[in-house]
C-alpha cells in the first residue's frame, strides 16, 4: 500500500503538489490522471525519493520513506518506470535487463532474464539488439521488464502509453492488468490517456494544478461527467 499524506512539493515559485492525500491499495491498479502540469510526474518522483517533499509524508506499507534514499526505496520493493522509458539506447536489450537486476540482491540473473523473455517474447528475440533500435512499444516493454526483473512489489508507471499506437497501447494495458491480477503487483499508473487507464484501473485519483480534485473507484470517476474537464485538459 502507498499512503500519500498531505504532501506538498515546490520548485522555486512553482507549487507542483499542494497538500495531496490518497491511498493506493495493495494489489490494485490506481490510476493518476490529469492534464499537463497537474503534478503527476512530480508525485511519482516524490514516491521514489527523486524530489524532496516540503510537507507531509509518504508511506510504503505503513513505513515512511520520506527520509530514506532512492536506493533504499527501491530495495523496499518500489520500481519506477519513468516517462520516456529511461532505457539506455547504446546498450543491448540484455544489458539493460542486467542493469535492472543490479538494483536487487535477491535476483538470480539467468532466471530473471528467462522470466522476462517469457513475459515479453519479442525482447528475447531482440536480446542482442541495441535498445535504440527498438520500436516505441518494444522500448516500453524493455523499460517494464527492466523494472520487473528486480522483483518489485510496487510498480510506478509514468505515461506508459506515451507515443504508442492505439493497438500497442491496448496490449500494454493488458500487460499492466495481468501484472496486477496474476503477479499481485500494486500499480500506480500515471496517464494522460485517461480512457485507457480508467478502463483497467480499480481506483482513480484526478489531479488538477497540483491538487487532488477527486479520488474514488475508477468506474465512479469514469462515469462522472463533471470530472472530465479536469483530465481531458479543457480548462488549460
Ligand atoms: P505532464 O503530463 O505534462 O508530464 P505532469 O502532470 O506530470 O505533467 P509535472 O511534470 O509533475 O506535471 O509538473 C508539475 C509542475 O511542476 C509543472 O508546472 C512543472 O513545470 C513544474 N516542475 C516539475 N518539475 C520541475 C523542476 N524540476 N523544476 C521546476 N519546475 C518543475
Amino acid at each position: 500500500m502507498i499512503s500519500i499524506e498531505n504532501v506538498s512539493v515546490r520548485f522555486g515559485a512553482v507549487q507542483a503538489l499542494r497538500d495531496v492525500s490518497f491511498t493506493a491499495p495493495t494489489g490494485c491498479i490506481t490510476a493518476v490522471i490529469g492534464a499537463n502540469g497537474a503534478g503527476k510526474t512530480t508525485l511519482l518522483r516524490a514516491i521514489s525519493g527523486l524530489v524532496k517533499i516540503q510537507t507531509g509524508d509518504i508511506k510504503i506499507n505503513e513505513h515512511s520513506v520520506r527520509t530514506i534514499s532512492t536506493e533504499m526505496i527501491a530495495r523496499r520493493g518500489v520500481a519506477h518506470v519513468p516517462e520516456g522509458r529511461g532505457v539506455i539506447g547504446d546498450f543491448t536489450v540484455e544489458d539493460n535487463l542486467r542493469l535492472g537486476a543490479l538494483s536487487s540482491k535477491k535476483v538470480n540473473l539467468q532466471k530473471g532474464l528467462k522470466e522476462q523473455y517469457e513475459r515479453f517474447p519479442v525482447l528475447g528475440e531482440r536480446s542482442k539488439q541495441y535498445a535504440s533500435t527498438l520500436s516505441g512499444g518494444e522500448r516500453q516493454m524493455l523499460a517494464m521488464a527492466r523494472a520487473l526483473i528486480a522483483k518489485p512489489s510496487i510498480l510506478l508507471l509514468d505515461e506508459p502509453s506515451l507515443g504508442l499506437a492505439p493497438l500497442v497501447t491496448a496490449d500494454m494495458m493488458k500487460t499492466i492488468r495481468s501484472l496486477c491480477a496474476n503477479d499481485g503487483l500494486t500499480v500506480l499508473l500515471i496517464e494522460q490517456n485517461a480512457k485507457s487507464a480508467l478502463r483497467i484501473a480499480h481506483e482513480a485519483v484526478v489531479f488538477y494544478l497540483g491538487r487532488v480534485v477527486a479520488c474514488a473507484d475508477a468506474a465512479t470517476v469514469a462515469a462522472d461527467e463533471n470530472l472530465r474537464h479536469y483530465y481531458l485538459g479543457l480548462l488549460n
